[in-house]
């Protein structure tokens, strides 16, 4: 962006991810905005000028803040100014639009807050169409999700915490991967070390919450790739989280086995074992050519042979992850994983739009609206078929980088909802992170405090001192808070 001029209001960061849908880095582009609030209306007024022309849009909203939030007086007035600005750039370039001009990436999160803001269901909807432009469909969704958000985060119980263990290894690296995570080719050689630190801030993590007198309700063990761990490495690790944290308050004991081809029964045994009662086996495509494609060294049949062996094993709540939006394939082809996948009868599905990398140049062709089209046509038919084989829309997140910001949703049976899921993005209760690459994040009222742990398994080994060190800032962050 060459220049922006915000007279009244400003919210260059919010204009900036609006800029980036329409726009490319290298590209002279200035625009200049006037705001103003009178006799309870918003105008906004933008002039674009690029390649020596210039693109207007006047727009009036009829808006009381009496009686308003700050926060929601911040929000509709951010919602005015890039809504004024994306429909003169809709003057030079179409793009997919179904989220209008919400800037969060959290959708049912911005419903619950209306709601906490005192507005009716009909209210909140009445704003996500007026305000943010944000189509039926999309607003159906997030209505769905928040409802099934509250039901889950009603059930957060006082003093509980959740638990988080990365483990940051994987077998190959994804072409896709946006993780934290180290190719095991390269950095297996700390796996054993990397253990031996992690069995440490187990240990110092059983101290902070005995102090802090809280409870753990949910582990969730992600990555990477936590089944790249050995059996025997497993065993080590569960057996103390199972001897600390595991009481008859834990609600969710949650291992990402993810890959396929790292996954055995003996490990799988070893979940068992310690108490874990949910479990991912992540696909991301049914299609061998695309599986190679993407740089994952596992096929299909591994696919099919991982789940039947977690059945045998005996878990019962299995989530598979696809991603719809992989490179070359066709609608067919996804809708060839998706019915695959209905097949195994998981009980959650989540399925990922896949996240473009920034690539200005690669941004705004033909093309590129013709795969978020494309994308945005094939998240209707994945939630149609939910619908049809009896999943609920129960967490979403939208990406960032994706071209009309679509969205990750997480489907499930009844009754098999992830807690911990909803925890994440809502961010509810305290999320204590060990290993590498996760980030702790303290509740504090409406404030919430990030503490990160190093992400490279090396630097997690070196500056173990300092791990430690978080710890205690943040058993200090949740007694003082
Ligand atoms: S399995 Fe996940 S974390 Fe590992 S490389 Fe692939 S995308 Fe990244």
């Amino acid at each position: 962006m060459t220049e922006l001029i915000q007279n009244g209001y400003s919210c260059p960061r919010e204009m900036r991810l609006f800029y980036d849908l329409f726009f490319s880095e290298d590209e002279d582009v200035c625009i200049i905005q006037n705001f103003s609030y009178e006799n309870k209306t918003i105008n906004v007024y933008t002039q674009i000028i690029f390649n020596s022309r210039s693109y207007f849009e006047d727009y009036y909203f009829e808006f009381d803040r009496d009686n308003k939030s700050e926060k929601l007086i911040k929000k509709i007035f951010i919602a005015a100014c890039t809504r004024s600005f994306s429909h003169a750039a809709m003057k030079i370039r179409k793009i997919n639009f179904s989220w209008g001009v919400m800037s969060g990436i959290r959708p049912a999160k911005n419903v619950r807050e209306l709601m906490e803001e005192g507005y009716s269901s009909d209210e909140v909807r009445d704003i996500f169409k007026n305000v943010y432009e944000v189509s039926d469909e999309k607003t159906e969704l997030a209505m769905t999700v928040a409802g099934n958000e509250r039901e889950l985060l009603s059930r957060i119980g006082k003093n509980s915490v959740s638990l988080y263990v990365g483990i940051p290894f994987c077998p190959t690296r994804c072409v896709y991967c946006s993780f934290v995570s180290a190719d095991m080719r390269i950095s297996g050689k700390y796996m054993d070390e990397f253990c031996e630190k992690l069995l440490l801030e187990i240990e110092k993590t059983k101290e902070l919450i005995d102090e802090v007198g809280a409870y753990v309700e949910n582990i969730y063990i992600g990555g990477g790739t936590p089944t790249t761990l050995s059996a025997e490495q497993s065993d080590m690790i569960l057996k103390k989280l199972n001897e600390y944290f595991v009481s008859d308050k834990l609600v969710e004991f949650t291992v990402e086995a993810g890959r396929p081809d790292t996954i055995t029964r003996e490990k799988l045994d070893v979940l068992k074992k310690y108490g874990v009662n949910r479990i991912s086996i992540n696909p991301q495509s049914m299609n061998a050519v695309t599986l190679k494609k993407i740089g994952r060294s596992h096929t299909v049949d591994m696919i099919y042979d991982a789940f039947s062996t977690a059945r045998e094993v005996g878990f019962d709540i299995i989530n598979t992850d696809l991603i719809a939006g992989l490179p070359d394939e066709t609608p067919e082809m996804f809708k060839n994983s998706l019915e695959r996948v209905i097949e195994l009868k998981p009980e959650n599905i989540t399925v990922h739009s896949l996240c473009l990398k920034r690539a200005a140049s690669f941004r705004h062709t033909e093309n590129e609206l013709a795969k978020s089209e494309y994308m945005n046509e094939m998240l209707s038919y994945i939630r149609k078929r939910m619908k049809d084989e009896g999943y609920d829309p129960y967490y979403m997140y939208r990406q960032k980088n994706s071209s009309g910001n679509l969205e990750n949703v997480g489907y499930a049976k009844p009754g098999t909802m992830s807690a911990y899921n909803v925890n994440i993005m809502e961010e509810k209760q305290t999320i204590i992170a060990m290993g590498g690459g996760g980030s702790s994040k303290v509740v504090m009222g409406s404030r919430i405090e990030r503490v990160f742990n190093f992400k490279d398994p090396l630097e997690y080994i070196r500056r173990f001192d300092d791990i430690l060190k978080k710890k205690d800032e943040i058993k200090g962050l949740i007694m003082n808070g």
